[in-house]
């Protein structure tokens, strides 16, 4: 790429830079270039394809949007009524040998008789600790104690969250958590427990859109490809960031400069490749040791023969015990038949779920074929043995009655994303308010993102996408960015101001 200068210069095509060339691109108020380092947008957003045809995204990817203007964008690009399906959310979680509808609050009716006088007693402790309270909770741990109790601490809370977070919850903070969660009715747990009752709070209209074609990075190309081609440059890696001088070197050796920077990869990353005053480069680097991360593990398997009756039309399940490596299982053929290949597909079997179960016969067969897709975090607290752990998902399958032990398996998918998830960890904050405010008012770079800013709860699809669109108001027009600063604001209602149609 020759030299260039922008006024506004985006790093990322994931679903974060999309949304800042989305609205640059409508606002058309001075030049500005994307450039990504990946051959197509979607970064944490993408889906990749086995050679046997199964398809799988970065781990269990579920669109509930917060914004109008993130829904006009997607349904822009997406427009046809056959480009989408729409599901209702069924999940359960897997313990005690049971599966228990989500959330476990509401049904520990389904639990064995010890688990729910553990879980009521509990309860009942957490108000006494409630009214008693003179401070906020000090981490994650604490959070739980005071709203759920030592019962649902222990079935669920404590070894599901260690699961998918890679951290104790005595090493996260809970500011994240916002005000959105409330405690669990103790009478309505009782009643239903008394009466045998089972009460998921999801009414009948809690539906979620999938896209039906090319899973979750189908959408973002869809988005990519409703913006300009001369703007947006791909496999085009920024290798440093002059601070002082406003110019993005690339690896082709050329630059870019620009007036803002809107850059959307790991804030981690960007304080490395920043050349910048060596005082702020000092604190700078000092305050990214407060940030942590997980890696995400995403397992998938395709399997030949008719969905189990046992799976139905459940989405997504969740996994708080030992018996599988995994935190969250994604029945993925079940968002889309073209999420698996077509039923005249002729593939052989690779394995039985067992192995022990002898060698298959590697005759190519015909289908029909569903699949599986696993979750598994790992961190420095929580190792994982890469040699083993696509083993040890499928045993894990079989243990919690997803696989028979003689099923059999066509296609195997295993990639570690990392970073995955930004860990809301204690320093979390503090690092955030000594890193972002160097960066954006001293060299007018706005990092922003799942991990540009770090924040979980704001860190979703449609949260991200507003980082981006918010990020160039904020450039362009100095407008508060909603989504960075009031994660509890734009959680709790739905923010309608801004419409695609209207700039
Ligand atoms: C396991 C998992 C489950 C999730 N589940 C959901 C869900 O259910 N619902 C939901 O809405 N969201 C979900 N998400 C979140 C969703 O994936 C993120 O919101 C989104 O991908 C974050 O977008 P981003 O643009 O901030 O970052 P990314 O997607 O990470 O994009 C950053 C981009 O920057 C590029 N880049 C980095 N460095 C450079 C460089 N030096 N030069 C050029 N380009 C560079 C990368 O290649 C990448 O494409 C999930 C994420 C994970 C990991």
């Amino acid at each position: 790429m020759a030299n260039h200068s922008v006024d506004t210069l985006v790093i990322g095509a994931g679903p974060t830079g999309l949304g800042a060339a989305k609205r640059l691109n409508q606002l058309n108020q001075g030049p500005w270039a994307l450039v990504e380092a990946s051959p197509e947008a979607g970064g944490l957003a993408s889906t990749d394809v086995t050679q046997e045809g199964f398809l799988f995204d970065v781990g269990g990817h579920v669109i509930f949007s917060h914004y109008a203007y993130f829904d006009d964008v997607i349904h822009e690009a997406l427009p046809a009524k056959d480009d989408w399906y729409e599901h209702q959310r069924i999940s359960f979680i897997r313990t005690h040998g049971v599966w228990v509808p989500y959330p476990l609050q509401n049904n520990i009716s389904v639990l064995p008789v010890k688990e729910q006088v553990e879980c009521i007693n509990g309860m009942i402790d957490a108000q006494e600790l409630r009214i008693r309270a003179k401070e906020a909770p000090k981490d994650f741990d604490e959070w739980i104690m005071r709203m759920m109790g030592e019962g649902l601490a222990n079935v669920f809370m404590r070894p599901y969250n260690f699961k998918v977070w890679a951290y104790p919850t005595t090493e996260m903070q809970c500011k994240w958590l916002g005000e959105r969660v409330a405690a669990p009715s103790l009478k309505m747990a009782v009643a239903n427990t008394l009466n045998k009752k089972v009460a998921g709070n999801w009414g009948p209209n809690a539906t979620f859109k999938f896209p039906a074609r090319d899973g979750t990075g189908g959408i973002w190309k869809a988005v990519a490809k409703t913006l300009p081609k001369d703007k947006t440059h791909y496999s085009t890696t920024v290798t440093k960031i002059d601070g002082k001088g406003h110019k993005a070197h690339l690896k082709d050796g050329s630059t870019i400069s620009y007036k803002k920077l809107v850059s959307t990869m790991g804030v981690d990353f960007l304080i490395k490749q920043l050349d910048a005053d060596a005082e702020d480069l000092s604190l700078l680097k000092k305050a990214t040791e407060g940030l942590k991360q997980s890696t995400t593990h995403v397992i998938g398997i395709g399997l030949r023969g008719e969905l189990p009756s046992r799976i139905g039309d459940k989405c997504w399940l969740y996994f708080p015990e030992d018996d599988s490596p995994f935190y969250r299982a994604t029945i993925f053929s079940n968002y889309s038949p073209y999420n698996c290949p077509p039923k005249d597909a002729k593939l052989s079997t690779l394995q039985y779920a067992d192995p022990s179960k002898g060698k298959p016969d590697s005759t190519a067969k015909g289908g029909p074929y569903w699949s599986l897709m696993m979750e598994v975090s790992e961190s420095p607290v929580k190792p994982v043995d890469l040699q083993k752990i696509v083993a040890q998902t499928i045993q894990g399958c079989i243990n919690v009655e997803l696989c028979k032990p003689e099923d059999e398996i066509v296609s195997i998918y295993h990639r570690a994303f990392n970073p995955g998830y930004p860990t809301p960890s204690l320093g979390r904050d503090a690092a955030l308010a000594a890193i972002l405010p160097v960066l954006e008012n001293k060299y007018d770079i706005l990092s922003r993102g799942r991990f540009g800013s770090w924040k979980y709860e704001v860190g979703n699809q449609d949260h991200s996408f507003m980082l981006g669109v918010e990020a160039v108001d904020k450039a362009l027009f100095g407008s508060p960015e909603v989504t960075l600063e009031t994660p509890d604001f734009v959680n709790g209602r739905r923010n309608t101001e801004r419409r695609l149609t209207k700039a």
